[in-house]
């Protein structure tokens, strides 16, 4: 076992990776891998826990969520890239944890909350209720000290923190209280220029793009409405290029302000010259994503896999003496 704090990281696979998940964990997953023992975890059940009816195309965003990582610069022999329903044991873990684990809890928290109101659910399954401590399952059957995580998520680490600490109170202390690491993601307006970068919404530029794909967005994106002609003064403030010029341009970007202010910048140039500068961010990644084929992206997924199903194999001799249910070792 290597001398490195381990970090569990992951995704559902519901579709291609735009530069709001890039921004917002992709670019930190890849700078964590030299330092950290990473392992990252594709949650397809996870994911069926809001797509149940729906899950046909589980195995080709399965297949281009890796795809995604690997464009961003996942580097399989650094990290660990696995599939969930893949590691039985993880929902073992997880029947173990729900045993003790107040139904009252869950339906308080307010992710959870949040995340039903969005997707208009009513009555809650079992399996969307109980979403936090399959998530607890996945995080303490690598024993990993870290999990990185948005604002949002805090309070599904801390229910996880409480689970495993009643864990090792009732039985024996063999599993790992994580740590929430948590990063400045600055949030990203979507093209639309008035809510989050989403799939749903139909307003991403996803890392796969190809520079017309993703001329034709940026000319698309909501900027001034208050400037018609070339020279007439803007307000960056309430411009979407803008945003995205303060994030993937910096070096320009107190320029374009000022020319924008005064009326010497024109949005059809200020665009072109955005749609270079994500361009230059994204064309590595295309690179990088054509040099695997599918045969590629499947042997990685299954080495990844076996390699965690032998720690989770390992965690699940521990949890399963500590429980005294190991009848006849
Ligand atoms: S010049 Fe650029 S920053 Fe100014 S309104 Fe046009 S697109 Fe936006």
């Amino acid at each position: 076992m290597s001398n490195k704090k381990r970090i569990l990281t992951g995704d559902r696979p519901t579709g291609n990776l735009h530069l709001g998940h890039y921004l917002g964990s992709l670019k930190n997953r890849v700078e964590l891998q030299n330092d950290y023992e990473s392992y990252i975890i594709i949650a397809d059940v996870q994911a069926l826990t809001t797509h149940w009816e729906k899950d046909e195309n589980l195995k080709n965003d399965i297949y281009q969520i890796t795809l995604d990582y690997l464009a961003a610069g996942i580097d399989p022999e650094q990290s660990t890239i696995f599939i969930q329903s893949m590691i039985p044991e993880i929902h073992e873990l997880t029947m173990y944890f729900a045993l003790y684990t107040s139904v009252n809890v869950l339906r308080h928290n307010p992710t959870i909350k949040a995340e039903a109101e969005q997707h208009g659910f009513k009555d809650l399954t079992y399996g969307f209720l109980g979403y936090p401590v399959s998530q607890t399952a996945d995080i303490s059957i690598f024993k990993a000290h870290l999990v990185p995580v948005g604002e949002d998520q805090i309070p599904h680490i801390e229910l996880a923190r409480k689970i495993i600490r009643r864990f090792n109170d009732l039985y024996a202390p063999v599993l790992v209280e994580p740590e929430a690491l948590i990063g400045e993601v600055p949030r990203l307006v979507g093209l639309d220029g008035n809510n989050k970068m989403s799939k749903s919404l139909n307003n991403a530029i996803y890392l796969k793009d190809s520079k017309d794909e993703i001329a034709k967005k940026i000319n698309n994106a909501v900027t001034d409405p208050a400037r018609i002609r070339k020279d007439d003064p803007g307000h960056p403030e309430v411009c979407s290029v803008y945003q995205y010029q303060k994030i993937f341009n910096p070096a320009e970007v107190a320029q374009i302000e000022a020319d924008c202010r005064a009326g010497q910048i024109g949005c059809v140039a200020c665009k072109k010259n955005l749609t270079g500068k994500i361009d230059e961010l994204l064309e590595p990644m295309r690179e990088r994503r054509a040099n695997y084929t599918e045969d590629m992206v499947k042997d990685i997924l299954l080495a990844g896999t076996k390699k965690a199903h032998n720690v989770a194999l390992a965690t699940m001799e521990e949890v399963r003496e500590a429980m005294k249910i190991s009848y006849f070792k």
